[in-house]
């Protein structure tokens, strides 16, 4: 016989477990869907998965997150071509942040679904942009579009978040780019910019969004450095924006708060 305290352990590991496998093939379904939104191919004519170079079909053996990767030595086994080792990394990702999701709502004194699925639409949303803006260089604008609306319509039907917070969130954070937008004439960033900063006010509301770009702009500051250092950019480097502030939104969802609060205590 277990004792309650063992149970409890055997229990959230086999939660924690079950979070992860669901991760994982979460995370390989976003890389097969960003691939052929990116190819242009029918989602729905094309279910079967297939080598995104010679369209060679996948046997299940080949399809399975991570496992296949390492065991196909990261080739195609029809045409030896590199898998792009963003796969993997977007479903160990993927998988590890729905754990870490999980165990944020199991500390909430107040669980609730509806944030658990807010925040597993949200980290989809912001998986998409974070992969597909530092490999394409864009930000998809129907997921911002969706975005918005689930997040807006989530946050004021089922959490009682305060509309004018909502709205100056979102005015914050696309006039902040849109500004920039204007008076570089859309040099500096694109038009995808001003729309996520749209979605992370109706995410965020207005304080978080102010933290969620300090984020994005300090993370992004390290990064340059870092490759400016190594010499893997210079001044013409085209910077992938949505992936700094999909990072700075994430982290803004769980550590705003706190962060602001230190942030006051500061000034006091
Ligand atoms: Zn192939």
């Amino acid at each position: 016989m277990l004792d309650l305290g063992s149970y409890i352990v055997l229990l959230g590991g086999i939660i924690y477990f079950f979070v992860f496998i669901l991760g994982l093939i979460l995370g390989s379904f976003l890389n097969s869907w960003m691939w052929r939104v990116h190819d242009n191919i029918k989602i729905l004519s094309n279910s079967r998965s297939m080598c995104p170079h010679c369209r060679y079909q996948l046997r299940w053996y080949e399809n399975i997150p991570l496992f296949s990767w390492l065991i196909l030595r990261a080739h195609c086994s029809n045409c030896k071509k590199p898998i792009h080792w963003s796969y993997p990394v977007v479903e160990l990702a993927t998988g590890l942040l729905m754990m870490f999701i999980v165990e944020q709502h199991l500390k909430l004194v107040h669980f609730s679904e509806w944030i658990l699925l807010r925040d597993v639409c949200f980290l989809t949303l912001l998986i998409i942009t974070f992969v597909y803006d530092l490999r394409y260089k864009i930000i998809l604008s129907r997921i911002i579009w969706a975005g918005t609306i689930i997040g807006f319509l989530i946050n004021i039907l089922a959490l009682n978040f305060s509309y004018s917070s909502l709205l100056l969130g979102m005015a914050i954070g696309g006039g902040f780019f849109l500004f920039q937008y204007l008076v570089s004439n859309g040099r500096w960033i694109g038009g995808g910019d001003v729309r996520m900063g749209v979605m992370m006010g109706a995410w965020l509301g207005w304080q978080n969004t102010i933290v969620a770009l300090f984020i994005a702009y300090i993370f992004g500051a390290l990064v340059g450095v870092v490759l400016l250092y190594f010499k893997k950019a210079d001044g013409k480097t085209e910077v992938p924006f949505g992936t700094f502030l999909a990072v700075g939104t994430f982290l803004a969802i769980y550590y705003g708060n706190n962060l602001l609060n230190w942030y006051l205590q500061l000034l006091k």
